[in-house]
């Protein structure tokens, strides 16, 4: 059974200049322990593809289901918690300037209700496994991108999240820091069998990590499959 599925999902976003499809009609199916690569043009509707998977963007048509639950038919209650089951990195790390590395993590556990001790004690295990056990004092305007998307990982793995989503995490990152910060998202997918869904526009992420890809255009899905059979065809 997927773990993410789409049926005939549609997204029309109404602006001034009337109404815009950015989806339209997305079947989609993402297994559990996927590296899931979405990719596809600026503008193609990557972003939009990935936020209706925690409801960031709400479906003007068709079903998102999480584990077989449709997400339509939750009520608030259930979507903040189906929420914390799902992480989320970007591009531009989205970190808490004003609070210390250590306090950015457990920034989401505090959110979940979880005791300052325990949420402390969980924050440096994670700490720990993004490899930044001496930065937990520092402030992000101290750290390099690279650390900073470690703390953003950090953050986002802080609820146990079963899935991982990746909007165009490495794009501010050189090519070097870009490969390290793969190798940990490698890493967690292994150890912790986290669903990680990666939106790319760069091939070298797709090849190094990624067992499936989407590829989206213009609202639509043009080609799904194992990376090698999309790469492979003519
Ligand atoms: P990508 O991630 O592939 O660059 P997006 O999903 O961000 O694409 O956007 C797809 C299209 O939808 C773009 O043309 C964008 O301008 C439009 N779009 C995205 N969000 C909104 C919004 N909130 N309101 C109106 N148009 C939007
Ligand atoms: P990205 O870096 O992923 O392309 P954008 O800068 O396109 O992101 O979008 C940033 C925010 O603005 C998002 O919340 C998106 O939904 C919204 N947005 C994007 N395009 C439009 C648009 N044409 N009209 C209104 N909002 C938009």
């Amino acid at each position: 059974n997927p773990i993410v599925e789409f049926k005939n999902v549609s997204k029309t976003f109404y602006t001034k200049n009337g109404p815009f499809q950015a989806l339209n009609q997305i079947n989609l199916a993402i297994q559990e322990g996927d590296i899931f690569g979405i990719i596809g043009l600026s503008g193609a509707g990557k972003s939009t593809l990935v936020r209706c998977i925690n409801y960031l963007e709400v479906p003007t048509e068709g079903e998102v289901r999480i584990a077989g639950r449709d997400l339509g038919k939750m009520n608030q209650k259930e979507l903040r918690r189906q929420r914390q089951e799902i992480g989320m990195i970007f591009q531009n790390f989205n970190l808490l300037m004003q609070r210390n590395v250590l306090d950015n993590i457990c920034f989401p556990l505090e959110i979940a209700g979880v005791k300052k001790a325990d949420a402390r004690k969980r924050a440096e295990e994670l700490l720990e496994i993004v490899g930044l056990s001496d930065k937990a004092k520092s402030y992000p305007s101290q750290l390099s991108g690279g650390q900073k998307q470690r703390v953003a990982i950090a953050r986002a793995l802080a609820t146990n999240p079963k899935i991982l989503l990746c909007d165009e995490a490495t794009s501010a990152l050189d090519p070097t820091t870009t490969k390290a910060i793969l190798a940990l998202l490698k890493e967690i997918n292994q150890k912790f069998k986290i669903t990680i869904v990666i939106i790319t526009h760069e091939m070298a992420v797709v090849e190094e990590i990624c067992n499936q890809v989407a590829i989206v255009d213009a609202g639509k899905l043009v080609e799904t499959g194992s990376a090698t059979d999309v790469f492979s065809k003519p």
